[in-house]
């Protein structure tokens, strides 16, 4: 039962998404393009409980459906939008359409906060949290609805510079998440100081935590971090039973991963959500 998540397709692999390995022909023009004519779309991913298994939040996460029906993927296009100074565009791009989902789902009772992927260029952004409040309240939504995560290692490359932005989005009422948490650099001192409201074990650590003491103990010193400066905490790449059963037990309060389910687009998160039970062991 462990490799049942293996075992269903998941919708990248349904739809023949390009291996991150893959050489994919990427021309800033075409980016340009992809953004403006939405072929670039958020999928969302499930965030639950893991007490209780109810869902919570969907992590909206980049993908481009080329005209040939193939998908391609984050790693083959964000580093360029980054390279480019265009992504300041596919995150605006990426919270107005996620929105728009949002309020879809609250219409139809599916109460799902959202979290965000944003760059570390958004550190140097003065007018970030003016702009993504708009953003938001135009489509009826709340910052406090939304989680913007940023990944530890660009938050501590730019600590100084970035503080006074992400001190600004969580005065409007904007969460912040420190995403893959365990593979930057950050002292505690330095964590301490910045005002996130949650924390993301990466993958790396909960991939096959149950039977590797030494990422267990990682776990364990987060969710205690965690716990002293009162973050939530999700835990990534959920993939097996026996990961999930770990978790609950350690306390993480949320899991993220193809356990639950893999990223899907906007149009079939209910059905996805439908689909999915708590595992029982
Ligand atoms: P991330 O934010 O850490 O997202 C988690 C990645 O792990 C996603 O890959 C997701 O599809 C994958 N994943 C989730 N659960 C599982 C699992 O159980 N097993 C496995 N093997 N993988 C799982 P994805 O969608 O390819 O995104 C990769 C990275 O690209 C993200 O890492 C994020 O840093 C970046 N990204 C995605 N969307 C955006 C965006 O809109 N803006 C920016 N700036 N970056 C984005
Ligand atoms: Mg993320
Ligand atoms: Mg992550
Ligand atoms: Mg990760």
């Amino acid at each position: 039962r462990d490799k049942l998540a293996h075992v269903l397709a998941s919708y990248d692999d349904q739809l023949h998404a390009y291996d991150d390995d893959e050489v994919v022909e990427v021309t800033v023009q075409a980016i340009r393009d992809a953004l403006a004519s939405n072929e670039i779309e958020p999928w969302f991913q499930p965030q639950v409980e893991l007490g209780n298994g109810r869902p919570v939040a969907v992590e909206a996460l980049a993908r481009w459906r080329r005209r040939d029906g193939r998908i391609i993927r984050p790693a083959h296009f964000v580093a360029l939008i980054e390279r480019e100074g265009l992504v300041g565009d596919l995150t605006d791009h990426m919270l107005t359409q996620s929105c728009r989902w949002k309020r879809h789902w609250d219409q139809h009772g599916v109460r799902l906060n959202l979290a965000i992927n944003v760059s570390p260029q958004l550190l140097a952004d003065e007018s970030a949290a003016d702009r993504y409040q708009d953003i938001v309240r135009r489509q009826g939504v709340e910052p406090s609805e939304v989680v913007l995560e940023i990944t530890e290692s660009s938050v501590m490359a730019d600590a100084a510079r970035g503080l006074g932005v992400l001190a600004r989005l969580r005065l409007k009422g904007f969460g912040l998440s420190i995403d893959d948490f365990g593979t930057g650099y950050s002292s505690l001192a330095q964590l301490s100081q910045i005002p996130f409201t949650e924390l993301k074990i990466d993958q790396g650590f909960v991939s096959g935590a149950h039977h590797q003491p030494r990422k267990r103990a990682v776990i364990e010193a987060s969710l205690d971090l965690a716990r002293k400066l009162q973050l939530d905490v999700v835990a990534e790449g959920v993939e097996t039973v026996e990961e999930w059963q770990m978790l609950a037990e350690l306390g993480c309060g949320m899991a993220q991963g193809n356990l639950i389910s893999s990223p899907v687009p906007g149009s079939d998160v209910a059905a996805a959500l439908g689909r999915w039970r708590r595992p029982e062991y």
